[in-house]
């Protein structure tokens, strides 16, 4: 039956395959069809887990008689008769036979059967009875779960949507590569994870968060996931997929037109310039973002290193690979970032141990600090394959002035033994750490440029992990928390006369992105997919209104205030049609 559920849209575009699920935990109850052969052990299954939560019933029963009475034991005496009860369990074990599935959906399809029955109650005592049976049949699906369960094989001959909780980078990265990738769907998840940051870099439309709410899904159905709307349609009728199909050939209309905008120059209507980039997290991406408009590259990621493979890649490989990111740009400025490893990015090569507060822990340049032999390597091959085309390297993390300057020394030892000149190349660190953008005077006179890494500033000033969904509701950009640090870091740049760059996600919002050159902010990194509409939009404003509107911005006092403010601001002053597909882009 066909069943939409909406979530957030994470990962723009539409996307139609089979679904298959991984690693949930959260209630979706799956029907899981298994061979004749198989359904006498999958009734011992059965019979196992009846016998176990009888086992575990009894024993809480005892408990709570002897420290609190008879009367207090009684509901564990239901329980424990319902699961005894031969109608209710040979119902289950029927369907199991019947059906042919596992156990799991034939309680799934029991609890539905008695719920219809004890809706149509007129007594409210009767009627809430259903909860005792709820609680009994929660009771078994607990003692099903199991622990052996083997890893399931990704199809490789349909297009495929996954299904799971939330998948960390280490995993998505072996999944986006898959051509038959069609969508992903998160019940959990957070907007700005680097695993929704890898889905967008892939173009795979995802939602996430989606309620989970006692859905009947399996393995194999058939799914759109819309990453447009934040919508996912489960077994869609014919006219459903058609008018999804058909959404799907206008959305790409869609892009292909927006594509045309980057023949343009880059400046707002009242000629002021910006410089606008791309996000890339494999060399392959180049020619996307290229052919998306991009200037440059932004940012780098350079993670793909040691997340997509399982062998350590080799100083040579390094800077062919380096080598030919420059080559592709031919002279456009191309930052590349050295590994930043740690917190939820984990990666056996890197023995960090358990931490239990890991995006507070040993990340990015504080790990190789300690460990500085990776990144010499490193930094050996940026520097070799920047030896023909003028490269910029930037440092992940930092915290305090010294860091960038045991960096420096260990950059300019590497550039002596090259014969490398100091000038020939930039350095450059990322801020996203609240105590860098607090003293970016500072670090201001150590480096050439410095780029604003908003993901983790919202996270670190915030103090909202940025892949959890409960506190989604408070990771805003447009904090004006968040709003002071950057005008901060802008101003102290300009003033120290180096280039101050964003490219954190929060630049691929086209509002926001009027807010960041309005506080003066002209060079922005994005996901590639994301650059023409930005550039559309900023090339539609004039400077002189975005920086009034931005200097009023800053001394709103929450995000709401400023969202409403600034949106209210650039409808005013700004054409209409600007707003029209401006929820298009995530
Ligand atoms: C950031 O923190 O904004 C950033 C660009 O880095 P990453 O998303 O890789 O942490
Ligand atoms: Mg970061």
């Amino acid at each position: 039956m066909t069943k939409k559920i909406e979530g957030i849209a994470a990962s723009t575009g539409i996307g139609i395959g089979s679904l298959f699920s991984m690693k949930m935990e959260t209630e979706f109850i799956l029907r899981e069809s298994i061979p004749d052969k198989q359904i006498p052990k999958e009734l011992k299954r059965f019979d196992r887990a009846v016998k176990k939560s009888i086992k575990e019933l009894e024993a809480i029963r005892q408990r709570v008689e002897k420290n609190r009475g008879k009367a207090s034991a009684i509901i564990l005496d239901t329980l424990i008769l319902l699961l005894k009860d031969k109608e209710l369990i040979d119902t289950i074990k029927e369907i199991i036979k019947e059906e042919k599935v596992r156990s799991e959906w034939a309680i799934h399809l029991v609890r539905l059967k008695y719920e219809r029955i004890f809706e149509e109650f007129d007594n409210e005592y009767f009627r809430d009875r259903i909860n005792d049976i709820n609680d009994a049949l929660n009771r078994l699906l607990e003692s099903l779960k199991r622990k052996d369960v083997k890893e399931k094989v990704f199809p490789e001959n349909k297009p495929v949507v996954i299904i799971a909780d939330d998948i960390p980078p280490s995993e998505i990265a072996s999944l986006i590569t898959k051509e038959n990738l069609k969508g992903v769907i998160l019940t959990k998840g957070g907007l700005n994870s680097h695993s929704v940051i890898l889905l967008k870099a892939f173009e795979i439309p995802a939602v996430i968060n989606i309620k989970a709410e006692l859905s009947e899904i399996y393995d194999g159905a058939e799914v759109i996931v819309d990453g447009i709307e934040g919508e996912v349609i489960f077994e869609p009728t014919l006219a459903t997929k058609k008018e999804y199909l058909n959404k799907k050939e206008q959305y790409e209309k869609y892009l292909l037109e927006l594509k045309s905008v980057k023949e343009l120059p880059s400046e707002t209507m009242d000629g002021y310039p910006f410089r606008i980039m791309a996000n890339i997290e494999l060399p392959e991406e180049v020619e996307l973002a290229l052919s998306f408009g991009a200037e440059g590259i932004g940012l780098f990621r350079t993670e793909f290193l040691y997340l997509f493979s399982d062998k350590e890649p080799t100083p040579e490989e390094q800077e062919k690979l380096y080598t030919t990111v420059l080559e592709k740009m031919n002279g456009k400025p191309v930052v590349i970032r050295t590994v930043d490893i740690g917190g939820e990015k984990k990666s056996a090569f890197f023995t960090i141990g358990k931490e239990d507060n890991p995006a507070l822990g040993l990340r990015g340049i504080r790990y190789f600090i300690k460990n500085p032999q990776i990144l010499t390597e490193q930094i050996r091959a940026i520097l070799r394959a920047g030896k023909k085309h003028r490269v910029k390297i930037l440092f992940p993390m930092i915290t305090e002035v010294e860091e960038i300057r045991e960096i420096k020394e260990i950059v300019n030892k590497i550039a002596k033994e090259e014969n490398i000149n100091r000038n020939d190349y930039d350095l450059g660190i990322m801020v996203e750490v609240p105590s860098a953008a607090l003293i970016i005077d500072k670090l201001a006179r150590e480096v050439d440029f410095v780029s604003i890494g908003t993901n983790d500033l919202i996270q670190y000033t915030l103090a909202v992990d940025r892949g959890n969904p409960s506190v989604n509701y408070l990771y805003k950009a447009v904090n004006p928390a968040i709003l002071k640090l950057i005008k901060n870091v802008a101003d102290e740049g300009r003033k120290a006369g180096i280039e101050v760059q964003i490219c954190g996600e929060m630049a691929s919002n086209p509002i926001f992105a009027m807010i960041l050159l309005g506080l003066g902010i002209n060079s922005i990194s994005m996901s590639p997919i994301a650059i023409p509409l930005v550039k559309r939009t900023l090339r539609a404003s004039c400077i002189r209104n975005l920086k009034k509107i931005s200097k009023k911005a800053l001394n709103l006092s929450s995000a709401d205030e400023v969202k409403e403010f600034v949106i209210e601001s650039f409808l005013k002053s700004c054409p209409k049609t600007l707003f029209e597909n401006i929820n298009l882009i995530k």
